[in-house]
């Protein structure tokens, strides 16, 4: 069977041309910085962030903490929203790479009111105080909401003010480009550091970019080193990632119209609380306002070949992507519309 598999962006599987494109690509050893087509893969994903440079990475976990590790001391406090992927869902890493902590603020929507971030801003000499060693941003935020670039100036004007960096987690960068109109480079220029993943909706089999000035990418690259992600003949891997960027990344329109359509089916179902409007990129997001029988309606999508997370607490998450058409989200809405009036 052929599954239609909602339950992440990261489930997409490479696309023809990149599969073409793994077998093509001239490699070498990249350790030796030998390798053509990651060195392509890095110049090209720094020009359209319009960073000084870029570097290849494993995966946007690795980059997220690899940022956090070169740019912060041990003992530092990291500045980051309370429902952001670094504070939820990379195992602690800041506590065992950096030496860091995490210091979260509540967002409105995914956005940190920039007072609240002053608040605990601490740059000064008491010996007491951990040193602020960096404010995280995430955008599109893993809720679903892109932060407007405005959000973004704010918080950067106050980092600069007190000379702390900012790192943007930007596993969604692209889809956060389509949702604002901009270019992903606009978004970009709000962080010191950027991190964005190929292999989520722009389908690259594995791989992330973290992206910057040439003296901290230069940095990064030993960390990157230390920390195991040397990667030898890594052109077969980056050369997806090329095609991410150059043919993924202007299609992803699609799947946030996708999204929107499937956000407004679910809306009018019995049991179901969304707000279309809150759908800006391929994330949809509900909760159940009434008991609803969860294993019932998993099994019903699984006999019907639908792969999908199941709720959580009351709320959950469908996501579109490459390999989810508006026929599939019509079959997806007939199974739920079923289940859901029994
Ligand atoms: C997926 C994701 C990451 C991590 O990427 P992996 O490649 O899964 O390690 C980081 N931040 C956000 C917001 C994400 O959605």
């Amino acid at each position: 069977m052929q599954w239609i598999d909602l339950r992440s962006d990261t489930v997409t599987q490479p696309t023809p041309a990149m599969r073409q494109a793994m077998f093509d690509a001239p490699v070498g050893d990249d350790v030796y910085g030998d390798d053509p087509t990651v060195q392509k893969l890095e110049a090209l994903a720094a020009d359209t962030l319009g960073k000084e440079a870029a570097l290849f990475v494993p995966c946007g976990t690795f980059g997220n903490q690899l940022a956090l590790y070169t740019h912060c001391r041990r003992g530092d406090e990291v500045i980051a929203e309370d429902n952001s992927h670094l504070v939820w869902h990379e195992a602690g890493a800041a506590a065992v790479i950096a030496g860091a902590h995490m210091r979260t603020i509540e967002g409105e929507g995914g956005v940190m009111a920039v007072e609240a971030i002053e608040r605990r801003i601490r740059v000064g000499d008491d010996i007491h105080e951990p040193r602020t060693g960096l404010i995280c941003l995430e955008n599109a935020h893993s809720n679903g909401r892109v932060l407007p670039l405005s959000a973004m100036a704010d918080t950067a004007a106050l980092a600069r003010a007190y000379d702390v960096p900012v790192h943007l987690d930007g596993a969604r960068l692209f889809n956060a480009a389509a949702h604002l109109g901009c270019e992903a480079s606009e978004i970009a220029r709000h962080a010191d550091s950027v991190m964005f993943c190929l292999s989520k909706g722009l389908a690259a089999p594995v791989g992330s970019i973290l992206a910057g000035r040439a003296d901290f990418i230069a940095q990064a690259r030993r960390k990157r080193k230390l920390l195991g992600g040397g990667m030898r003949q890594a052109g077969v891997i980056a050369a997806p990632g090329i095609v991410a960027l150059t043919e993924m990344a202007a299609r992803l329109d699609e799947d946030h119209q996708n999204a929107r359509y499937l956000a407004e089916g679910l809306a009018k179902l019995p049991c179901i609380d969304l707000d279309p409007a809150d759908v800006h990129i391929n994330l949809v997001w509900f909760r159940f306002n009434a008991e609803i029988d969860a294993s019932e309606l998993m099994s019903a999508l699984k006999q019907a070949g639908f792969l999908a997370n199941p709720p959580h607490q009351g709320a959950m998450r469908l996501v579109t992507h490459w390999q989810v058409s508006r026929a599939d989200i019509d079959r997806l809405l007939e199974v739920m519309q079923r289940v859901l009036s029994d």
